[in-house]
C-alpha cells in the first residue's frame, strides 16, 4: 500500500500548519505558542482528551478508536522545539525571531503527527486508544524526560511508544531504521585543573596548569584509542580549553575544560566516566597539581525494541516501498527516555538532498509529509487492526 489519499490531500494544509511554526520557533521549554497551537488544533480535530503543561510545556491528545475490545493503547511522539540557531535559508517564512530556528525539522516532526491525529479523530478505523505525544525540549533540555517523570506513560497505559526523524540524504519519503542501540548516549564532562599561578619567566616556582591541561588533553584521547573496545563505539571530544589568564607573561592558577562524550552502552559509558576521572588524577598528581572533574549523564542510549522494529520497519516498506537499515547515530536523542519506559522504535524519514540537520540553510521537506503522516497512521490501524 502506498501513501494514503487523505494525506495528499491534506498536503498542502499540513505544510502550511509546518511553515507557520518554522516562521515562529521556540527554544527548549519555551514552547508556548506551538503548544497552544497544537491543543487547539487536536481540540478542532475532535480528541477526546487533551492536557497540556506535561512535561512544562508538553501537550498530549487521546483519540479513541472504533471499538475497544483488549484496551490497547499506542503512543506516537512527536517533538515541537527549535533551536538557538541564526536562520540563513532566506525562505519568505524563515523565523521571525532573530536566533531562533527550525533547524532540526521539528515543525515538520508536529505538522506530521498533527497530520496523523487529524485523519485518526476523522475515521478511528481502529480498536483500541491513540495518544498523541508533542513534547518540548528535545534539544538538550530532557522534555521527553519530563513528560515521562510526570506519570505520562501510566497515566494513559501507554502500552507502545512510536517517534520518527527526519533525515537529510536520504531519498524523500524512505525509511531507515535498525533494531537495538540506535542513537548514542550523551554526556558531557567539566574538569577543573589547579596548579600554582605565577610569572612566566619562574616556572619552577609554579606549577603550571597549562602544560599539566594539555597533557590530559592528549591522555584523554588514549580512552577511545587504547581503553575500549575497537568494536565498540565511544567518542570522547575535548571542546573547550579555558585559562584564568589572558597575558602573555602569566601562569595561570587554574584551566578548565568542557567535552562530551557519546557510547552505545551502559559498559562504555561507565569505562568513559571511570577512565576520564583516573586519567585527569593521575596527570595532576604527576604534575603537583589537582583536579575536579564533574561527568553529567545526558541522554541514555535509545534502544529500538526488536519486535516494535520489525513491525514498524514492515509498516515503512508497505507506504515507501522501501525501508533500509540505517546506520549508528552517533548524536542524542531525548526519545531514549521513553523508549526505556516501554517498548517501541524510532525511524527515520529521508528528507532528500538538503542540508543537514543544525545547519543554518536546513529546511524541513513538505514533500516528505504524506509519507510521514502515513507511516504514523498504519502503525495505528495495523497494530491495532478494526475488528
Ligand atoms: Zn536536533
Ligand atoms: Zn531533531
Amino acid at each position: 500500500m502506498p501513501v494514503k489519499n487523505r494525506f495528499a490531500e491534506l498536503q498542502a494544509e499540513i505544510t502550511e500548519w509546518r511553515r507557520d511554526m518554522h516562521e515562529h520557533p521556540e527554544i527548549l521549554f519555551e514552547t508556548h505558542r506551538t503548544s497552544a497551537l497544537v491543543a487547539e488544533k487536536l481540540k478542532e480535530f475532535g480528541c477526546d482528551e487533551i492536557v497540556t503543561g506535561i512535561g512544562r510545556t508538553g501537550v498530549v491528545g487521546v483519540i479513541k478508536g472504533k471499538s475497544d475490545s483488549a484496551g490497547k493503547v499506542i503512543g506516537l511522539r512527536a517533538d515541537m522545539d527549535a533551536l538557538p540557531i541564526l536562520e540563513a535559508t532566506g525562505l519568505d517564512y524563515a523565523s521571525k525571531t532573530d536566533g531562533a530556528m527550525h533547524a532540526c525539522g521539528h515543525d515538520g516532526h508536529t505538522a506530521m503527527l498533527l497530520g496523523a491525529a487529524k485523519y485518526l479523530a476523522e475515521t478511528r478505523n481502529f480498536d483500541g486508544s491513540v495518544v498523541v505525544i508533542f513534547q518540548p525540549a528535545e534539544e538538550g533540555g530532557g522534555g521527553g524526560k519530563e513528560m515521562c517523570d510526570d506519570g505520562m506513560m501510566d497515566r494513559w497505559g501507554i502500552q507502545e511508544v512510536y517517534g520518527m526523524h527526519n533525515w537529510p540524504g536520504q531519498p524523500v519519503g524512505a525509511f531507515a531504521i535498525r533494531p537495538g542501540a540506535f542513537f548514542a548516549a550523551t554526556d558531557t564532562f567539566d574538569i577543573a585543573f589547579e596548579g600554582k599561578g605565577g610569572h612566566a619567566a619562574k616556572p619552577h616556582e609554579t606549577i603550571d596548569t597549562t602544560v599539566m591541561t594539555a597533557q590530559a588533553v592528549l591522555a584523554l584521547q588514549t580512552i577511545a584509542s587504547r581503553n575500549a573496545d575497537p568494536v565498540d563505539q565511544i567518542v570522547v571530544s575535548v571542546t573547550s580549553f579555558e585559562t584564568s589568564s589572558n597575558a602573555h607573561n602569566v601562569i595561570p592558577q587554574k584551566v578548565q575544560l568542557k567535552g562530551t562524550v557519546r557510547t552505545m552502552s551502559r559498559a562504555m559509558r561507565d569505562l568513559a566516566e571511570t577512565r576520564i576521572k583516573d586519567v585527569c588524577a593521575g596527570v595532576a598528581t604527576t604534575f603537583g597539581g589537582s583536579v575536579d572533574v564533574d561527568y553529567n549523564r545526558g541522554y541514555p542510549v535509545m534502544v529500538n525494541s526488536e519486535e516494535q522494529t520489525e513491525f514498524a520497519a514492515d509498516v515503512a516498506r508497505s507506504v515507501s516501498g522501501q525501508c533500509e537499515d540505517a546506520p549508528l547515530v552517533m548524536g542524542g536523542e531525548d526519545f531514549a527516555f521513553m523508549l526505556e519506559e516501554r517498548p517501541g522504535a524510532y525511524i527515520l524519514v529521508g528528507n532528500g538532498d538538503t542540508a543537514m540537520v543544525h545547519h543554518p540553510e536546513y529546511n524541513f521537506n513538505d514533500e516528505a509529509i504524506p509519507a510521514g503522516c502515513s507511516w504514523w497512521a498504519e502503525i495505528v490501524e495495523k497494530r491495532m487492526p478494526a475488528a
